[in-house]
């Protein structure tokens, strides 16, 4: 076994350090290698999770309600793990439906959004009792047939998609011209549809982007969403049982990056929920979060399998790639790529430092871990952590590209 180095240091990124080692979850990388019996692996801290989950709980006003988007990380002991900290979850394809249901998350606190639903997925989440966020009104048709043949009342919640965005996000999902959701100005007509085709009304559902840093435009899209809610209940068939604000809270994967100002975030909403629950006095009022919850708990970890020079420059090559971690290569929807925060994780805290290039062993030169980063000098054998991995990690990465082995994941 690699031995770890000798340095003095608790944590490193909320992560245990023992030794000189990372020690996702207590037990650090060498012999945690050893357990799985394999690299790469992905491993996600349970701790750093109910920790982040603490916080939200401390932060947001005690009557907003916490969803897990389960996109982020399906992996199904994360899912169980949370299913006993958040309020709900959220779907987004009946392959999340069977990994929601097999946990204690109840159905009436499981809703599905996303856009081409087929007959198939939503049959099967109307049997199961979750709500559907509808993203047309050619799909609202489909829930009222499917609804009548299975003799069910579906509950349906309506995505708006808003005439606003979430300003400065990574990733906009609202406002303009969207496949997400009904228009906004559309969304009356579909609700007195709704109230005369006897589906179960819940609520609305307006998602406005991902990856925001900023507490200002986070609060300033949750106060645009609460008064658009506010308005379109005018037009129901029903109250308001459910108002889900979206989320967008962002995580920094970037030196550049500042975290999220959380409280400010908190603060902002404690000032506009006195509206929301005034105008929808029967909602439940809900933020859905991925990538916040579970992004910062995991670490992707590879072995070092060769060190070579090449015209002054220093390669440190490993078993991993992007066909495991495709966003760490920026591979994935970044315009400009950077590195994400990478160390030698049998090597933390050690002073020596050289440049290296970290890459993945992927015919490909676009299968890049890490570019010119300082780091501790490392050898063949060494552990490669990137850190950010516990969101759109080993599922939003092509895995099948070279046919290389799957990477073990592990809750620990
Ligand atoms: C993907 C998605 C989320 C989660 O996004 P994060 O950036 O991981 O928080 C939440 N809601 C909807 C509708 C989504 O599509």
């Amino acid at each position: 076994m690699t031995d770890c180095a000798k340095q003095e240091a608790e944590t490193y990124r909320g992560f245990p350090v023992i030794e000189g080692c990372l020690a996702p979850g207590g037990t650090p990388l060498p012999r945690l290698a050893a357990r799985i019996g394999q690299t790469p692996f992905f491993a996600y801290d349970r701790k750093l999770i109910s920790e982040r989950m603490a916080a939200l709980r401390s932060n947001l006003p005690p009557d907003v309600q916490v969803n897990y988007a389960i996109k982020a990380n399906p992996m199904p002991a994360v899912v169980q793990h949370l299913a006993g900290l958040v309020d709900g979850f959220d779907l987004a394809s009946a392959g999340e439906l069977m990994t929601a249901l097999d946990s204690a998350m109840p159905a009436e606190r499981i809703s599905f959004a996303g856009p081409g639903k087929t007959p198939d997925e939503l049959s099967r989440a109307i049997a199961a009792g979750i709500t559907i966020n509808a993203e047309s009104e050619r799909e609202l048709e489909s829930i009222a047939r499917i609804g009548a043949e299975m003799s069910l009342a579906p509950r349906v919640a309506v995505r708006v998609n808003p005439d606003f965005e979430l300003r400065g996000s990574g990733m906009r999902m609202g406002g303009g011209a969207k496949q997400f959701g009904i228009d906004a100005e559309r969304v009356p007509e579909a609700l007195r549809w709704i109230g005369r085709h006897g589906l179960d009304f819940q609520g609305f559902h307006i998602y406005s982007g991902s990856q925001g840093l900023n507490a200002g435009a986070i609060s300033d899209a949750q106060s645009k969403t609460i008064d658009l809610a506010i308005e379109l209940a005018a037009h129901a068939p029903g109250p308001v049982r459910k108002l889900n604000i979206g989320g967008g809270f962002g995580i920094p994967y970037f030196d550049s990056d500042a975290p999220l100002d959380l409280a400010a975030v908190g603060q902002g909403l404690a000032e506009h929920m006195p509206r929301a629950r005034q105008g929808l006095p029967e909602a439940r009022i809900m933020v859905e979060l991925g990538r916040y919850i579970v992004g910062e708990a995991g670490v992707y970890v590879c072995r070092i399998v060769d060190r070579k020079d090449s015209r002054g420059q220093t390669f440190l090559i490993t078993d991993g790639g992007l066909h495991h971690q495709l966003a760490a290569s920026g591979n994935f929807g970044q315009v400009l790529r950077r590195n994400y925060p990478v160390v030698v994780g049998n090597r933390i805290g050690q002073d020596a430092r050289e440049t290296a290039t970290v890459v993945g062993c992927l015919c490909t030169p676009l299968d890049l871990l890490a570019s010119k980063m300082d780091l501790a000098p490392a050898e063949v054998g060494d552990f490669v952590v990137v850190f950010q991995s516990g969101a759109y990690g080993l599922t939003a990465s092509p895995t099948a590209f070279l046919s290389h082995p799957a990477p073990a994941e592990v809750l620990v």
